[in-house]
């Protein structure tokens, strides 16, 4: 080993060849997976994918058939989770209902045998570190959901646990109040420092909480990676479909940045493919861009292609657009375009 060499940090948390069977059916085959210390890592999918039996084995709410969970160093696949370090949400709110908030907060760190003195500093620091320092002294069901949810999570951090697992802690609540959320979660997540998972079933959520994505599929992983390396280059054409808007398209390949649509040729991303061989072409709806302001490609304009437009949705920030070529196979090309490029648009055919 040379001098300058820094050891690589073993993962926070390793998962290794974890298996999960329901008598014949399989939840989940042969996961591995590892998480560093400090990451907010997203189990992503489709509802009965697995995301959260995966979590539930990682807290010992549910044991795995086969494989192995290291936390922080310590094998703890066989731990009952009384044994396990972390804190969880779930997506019901699940506070004691006849308890306080205080005592609701408090009931971790009563657990743990903290001095009274200590609990009641420390539940009051949470619940200012929530924005709630007002609400001590209510009963949950006095509390919106919103609130109810900052509780949980309060309480799920008051020992201050190494792990924090949040099990689709946001799809209860409205929409307004789960963007709000999501902000503040991923705020004290990143203030504390402390390594989180969560499950969730909802792409935007993902995309703009994660650190890294886990996109499950089946009871696999399809693919791991950022946000923006998932959304650009999905793995798999189920990632592609997953994760946002796609078009797909058959195609044939001609070259190793060539290929066929319909009747015409476009380049693409560099590949392996022979020559002569049907693939799917994946194209965001975002990556499609209106050239020329009549209609006419602009110079050094690559990919062009003459489209009707068909019908369009406005979507606030952007026209939705289903343009149709009678060239490409019939098939239908959805276009998320500008307010702005839609006005050019229709400046143009008013002319
Ligand atoms: P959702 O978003 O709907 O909760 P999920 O991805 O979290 O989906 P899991 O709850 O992990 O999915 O379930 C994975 C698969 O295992 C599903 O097909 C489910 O029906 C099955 N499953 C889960 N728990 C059991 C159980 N106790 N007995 C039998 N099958 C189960």
């Amino acid at each position: 080993v040379l001098a300058h060499e820094v050891p690589a940090k073993d993962p926070y948390l390793e998962i290794s060849d974890l298996w999960k069977l329901y008598g014949d059916f399989v939840a989940l085959r042969d996961v591995s997976l590892k998480v560093e210390e400090g990451e907010f890592v997203c189990f992503l999918g489709p509802s009965g994918c697995g995301k959260t039996t995966l979590l539930r084995a990682i807290a010992g709410l549910d044991l795995q058939t086969r494989g192995t969970v290291i936390q922080n160093g310590q094998d703890v696949s066989n731990l009952p989770p009384s044994r396990r370090d972390f804190g969880i949400v779930f997506q019901s709110y699940a506070l004691f209902p006849n308890l306080t908030i205080r005592k609701n907060i408090a009931y971790g760190l009563e657990n743990a045998g903290r001095s009274k003195e200590e609990i009641t500093v420390r539940v009051t620091e949470l619940l200012d570190m929530v924005g709630l320092s007002e609400q001590g002294n209510k009963y949950p069901a006095q509390l919106s959901g919103g609130q109810q949810q900052r509780i949980a999570l309060a309480r799920a951090i008051a020992t201050s646990p190494g792990l924090l697992l949040l099990d689709e802690p946001l799809s209860a609540l409205d929409a307004k109040v789960r963007v709000h959320l999501r902000h503040e979660i991923k705020e004290l997540q990143r203030k504390l420092g402390v390594t989180t998972v969560m499950v969730t079933h909802d792409q935007e959520e993902a995309l703009s909480m994660a650190d890294r994505i886990v996109v499950m599929n089946h009871g696999v992983i399809e693919q791991v990676g950022a946000p923006t390396e998932v959304y650009k280059n999905p793995a798999s054409l189920f990632v592609a479909g997953f994760i946002g808007e796609m078009n797909q398209l058959e195609a044939q390949i001609l070259s190793e940045n060539r290929l066929r649509i319909g009747k015409h040729e476009f380049e693409c991303r560099d590949h392996d493919f022979d020559p002569g061989t049907t693939v799917v072409a994946a194209i965001r709806p975002d990556d499609v861009v209106p050239h020329g302001s009549d209609f006419v490609p602009d110079a050094g304009a690559k990919n062009c292609e003459l489209v009707r437009i068909g019908d369009m949705e406005f979507l606030g920030s952007f026209w939705r657009c289903h343009l149709i070529s009678d060239d490409f196979h019939g098939a239908e090309l959805i276009a998320d375009f500008s307010v702005n490029a839609v006005r050019r648009l229709s400046l143009a055919t008013r002319q």
